[in-house]
Formats: C-alpha cells, structure tokens, sequence
C-alpha cells in the first residue's frame, strides 16, 4: 500500500443528507460530520476531492423515489461527481497524485472501491482540471449528444434551448451556431439575456420571468413567426407550454431536464399543450446522458477540438468550501449561477 499523500489529513469532512428535502432543501435537511478516513481493502482508493460538480439532479437523487440511481441514504455524504487526486491507493491502476474523475460525494476524501465509475484523467492536456466537470464532462456531452442525436438539427434549422445560459444550455446554443442554426434562447432576466447575446452567439434572447404562457408563447413567436424546429428542453412547466405552441411541422423535442419542477410539492408539474405534437407531427424523446457512454471519447474529442480552436466559451461558476455546499447547490434553482456551477473543496 502507498502511503498517504497527504500525511495532515486524518479527518473527513462530509456534507451529510439527514432528512429529506420537503421542496427546495434547507440547512436543516442536512449537516457537515467530521469521520476518521476510512481504511483500505485490497482494490480499493482514497480520492482527495478537489472539485464536486453541482447538478440539478442531485436534488432527485435527495428524494426517495425511483430513478435511475438509488436515492442517497439517510446519513450518507450527497452524492456528486468530483475530480480529485488519489490519495491512498491499494490498486496497481490508480497510484497515489492521479487525477481521477468519478461519481464520489461531497466530501473531502470518498473511498472508492473497484467497479465503480471512476477514471485517470490528464490535468495537463486541459486549460483547467475542472473542465473535467464541465465541458468535457457529463454537461458537455449532454449538451453534446442530447442536441445533435436527439435534437438531430441540419443546417438552416431554427433550435430553441430553455435554461439557455446554464452549462448545458449555453453549449447547445453555441454547437447549433457551429452546425449552422438559428438559435433562440430562453433564460431569466435581463443580465443573463444579454450574456445569451453577447457571450453564447445566440441570435434572440427571451427572458421567461413574470410571463404567463401565453405571454411566453407570444415572446417566441415573434422570434420564430415560422415555427422551431428543435427544442432543447432543461426547463418544463410555463416554458415548455409556451414551446410546444411554436413548434415547426416535425419538430424534434430533446427533453433533457425539467428543473422548474424538482424542487415541486405537489408531485410532477408536467405538460399541458402536448396536443401540439400530434398536430404538429412532432416527436418528443427524453434522454440520459449514459445513454451515450459508449460514445463518450468521439464526443468529448469533438468538444475538446472546438474548446481549442474557441469556438466554445465555457464559463464555470466555482464557490468555495465544503461549509457553502448547501448555498452553492441553491444557485442553481435560484438561477444566480454563471455557468457551470461547482463547489472547490481543497487547493
Ligand atoms: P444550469 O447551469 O442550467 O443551472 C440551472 C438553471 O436553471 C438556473 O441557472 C436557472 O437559470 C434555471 N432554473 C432554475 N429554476 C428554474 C425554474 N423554476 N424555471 C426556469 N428556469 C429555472 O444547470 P445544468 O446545465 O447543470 O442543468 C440544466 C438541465 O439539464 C437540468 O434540467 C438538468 O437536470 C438537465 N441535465 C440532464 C442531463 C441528462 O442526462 N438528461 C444531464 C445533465 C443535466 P435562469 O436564471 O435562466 O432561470
């Protein structure tokens, strides 16, 4: 066994779930426990979190219902995808100073055992390790694949994307520039419309904020008299409502998110203006992003190309200390993230 990289520390700070968020969660839902560090068995890992990625799915994953990962338990540290460096290891794959990227917890040290996702990545061949977290991760894969083979837009196409200037949203608006669309992008207040503008090339902003549906519906049609062709949907609720008014004859629908409905007390929200899709002959497909894990490399290739040549901008939003997870985690359904947002847990 190596012997542990960093000999000071000896106690694990964990961001703790104790209760279950009733709505958007609240401090008391949660506390930040002190732990020894765990031992190792053969196989296993110690990985020093530096970064945890802070996604709107985590607030699922607080809920005990069905989903596609099990609910965190009751205790746990929340569950969250980190890049961090392996501080302890009892594997011939993973040597202690690695960078590794893997589904851990919001915790300073997450012992990871053999079979679970975690992988080595290169910090040098990146501007920052973080975009591990951020456009050549998950978000930009999501953005990725969710618009080009869910979306599936040719050149000429009008895409609308709700969420517009999040992580994901602000990708899909630039990749369909790239491809050649008309991009129309729906986020909230006047701030982060004009950053759907200036820094994410859409060509119409819509800010949703105060508007009923049929305000909304009236907004996008006045910036697409004709119709869209693809829908990016992060959002649901008014927004999607208002969408599925404008659509184009054989629209495509890539249902990505509906965050407007997960902090939700009274179940799913869900759509009322599905009719259009009969009407317009539309299709609306809902995906995940480990959908496309086999083509992760060819995606993440691309991406990375377009980052180096700067084509894509992609801003990350990192607060600072495990003690702000809660505050940090409530950006995003506050909306006052600027990018993608992520919580720095050490140096
Ligand atoms: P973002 O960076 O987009 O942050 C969330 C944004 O959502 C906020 O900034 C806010 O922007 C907007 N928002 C929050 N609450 C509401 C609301 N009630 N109504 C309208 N807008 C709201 O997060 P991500 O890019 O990480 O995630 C975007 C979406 O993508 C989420 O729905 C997420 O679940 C989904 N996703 C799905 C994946 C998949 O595999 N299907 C993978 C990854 C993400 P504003 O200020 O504009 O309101």
């Amino acid at each position: 066994m190596n012997d542990h990289a960093d000999a000071a520390l000896q106690i694990n700070r964990r961001f703790t779930l104790q209760r279950r968020p009733n709505g958007l969660p609240v401090a008391e839902d949660f506390a930040l426990l002190t732990a020894p560090l765990p031992s190792l068995q053969p196989g296993q890992l110690l990985v020093r979190n530096v970064c945890a990625s802070l996604d709107p799915a985590i607030r699922g994953w607080l809920d005990d219902l069905p989903s596609y990962l099990p609910p965190v338990a009751l205790g746990d540290a929340v569950r969250a995808t980190t890049v961090g460096r392996v501080l302890a290891s009892r594997n011939p794959e993973f040597a202690v100073g690695q960078w590794v990227l893997g589904l851990n917890a919001i915790e300073d040290v997450s012992l990871v055992s053999p079979g679970g996702f975690t992988m080595a990545i290169d910090a040098d061949a990146v501007p920052s390790v973080t975009n591990y977290l951020s456009v050549l991760g998950a978000v930009g894969l999501t953005a990725y694949f969710g618009l080009l083979e869910v979306g599936k837009p040719s050149a000429g196409d009008t895409v609308l994307v709700s969420g517009a200037a999040g992580a994901v949203g602000s990708l899909v608006g630039q990749i369909a520039k790239i491809k050649g669309c008309r991009t129309i992008g729906i986020a909230g207040g006047a701030d982060k419309c004009r950053r759907l503008l200036r820094d994410y090339g859409y060509d119409v902003a819509v800010d949703y904020r105060g508007k009923s549906v049929d305000e909304l519906a009236a907004a996008i049609a006045a910036a697409a008299p004709d119709g869209v062709d693809v829908v990016f949907e992060n959002v649901g609720g008014v927004v999607l409502d208002a969408t599925l008014r404008n659509l184009k004859r054989g629209a495509r629908i890539a249902l990505c998110g509906l965050i407007s409905e997960y902090n939700s007390t009274s179940g799913r929200i869900g759509a009322r203006n599905i009719w259009e899709l009969i009407v317009k002959s539309a299709t609306i497909s809902g995906f995940l992003i480990s959908d496309f894990l086999p083509r992760f490399g060819e995606g993440a290739l691309e991406m990375a190309s377009w980052l180096a040549q700067g084509k894509l901008r992609a801003d990350e939003h990192i607060d600072d200390g495990i003690e702000n997870a809660l505050p940090a985690f409530l950006r995003l359904f506050e909306g006052s993230n600027q990018g993608k947002m992520m919580l720095r847990i050490a140096q």
